[in-house]
């Protein structure tokens, strides 16, 4: 060793007995844990993904809406895409469509921070128009890894979008709704995205349809009779 390495050392050592006796023992050593701390599986996803700009989605974007929730949630949420309010707070759901949607989740008898919601894609698509192609498929694997981080029991596609997209199929939602489909052995259960149901109004049939899908759902998690849909 050095004469100045050894010299470094020795100030190292001084600096860390001068913290020491000032009582910054437990701050130092946090410090050495923090740096072993692994990311959850979710944290991995959303680490991958950084600020991508892997579509053409990422111009026009003010921010990723990753998605929120339990991450270890029975009951997933997907949609289409963040919309406007979504875009601006990069949370999902969150303007009246997403009111609606937590309306049903507690028609349910859960709250949002049981469940697990997110979007087929990150970004929004310019004048809420739908996702293209491309723009799903290249979106599509980092929603798989958010599948694969929270293992739910069940999903609930919100429209079409969402439903042809899981399910990689192509149909009305009308035709996909109230059946449960496989998707790598997870029931998707295609149901109305609360933004139709919501220009759906007055017409409470669409909803009525839409809670009659969200009780097998709550009978597949094995809470047949913890909500009422009367809310909605
Ligand atoms: Fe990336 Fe998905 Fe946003 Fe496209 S939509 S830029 S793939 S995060």
């Amino acid at each position: 060793m050095t004469d100045e390495s050894q010299n470094w050392m020795e100030q190292a050592r001084n600096y860390l007995e001068y913290q020491v006796n000032l009582g910054f023992r437990e701050v130092l050593l946090s410090r050495v844990e923090e740096n072993r701390i692994e990311l959850s599986p979710l944290e991995e996803v959303r680490e991958e993904l950084g600020e991508c700009t892997r579509c053409p989605l990422h111009r026009t974007r003010h921010s990723i809406v990753f998605g929120e929730g339990n991450s270890r949630a029975r009951l997933m949420f997907i949609g289409e895409g963040p919309g406007a309010d979504e875009d601006r707070q990069g949370r999902p759901f969150v303007g009246r469509a997403g009111q609606l949607l937590t309306r049903m989740i507690q028609a349910m008898g859960l709250e949002r921070v049981d469940v697990y919601i997110a979007n087929i894609v990150k970004c929004r698509p310019p004048e809420n128009r739908n996702p293209e192609p491309l723009e799903i498929r290249t979106c599509l694997p980092f929603l798989e890894g958010q599948i694969a981080a929270v293992a739910p029991k069940v999903i609930v596609a919100l429209g079409r979008v969402a439903a042809c997209a899981l399910l990689d199929i192509k149909d009305s939602i009308s035709k996909l709704r109230g059946e449960f489909r496989d998707r790598n052995g997870i029931p998707v259960m295609p149901t109305y995205h609360p933004s139709f149901l919501l220009r759906a109004e007055p017409d409470k049939r669409h909803k009525a349809e839409a809670w009659a899908d969200l009780q097998k759902v709550m009978a597949l998690l094995d809470r047949p009779d913890s909500g009422s849909g009367d809310n909605l």
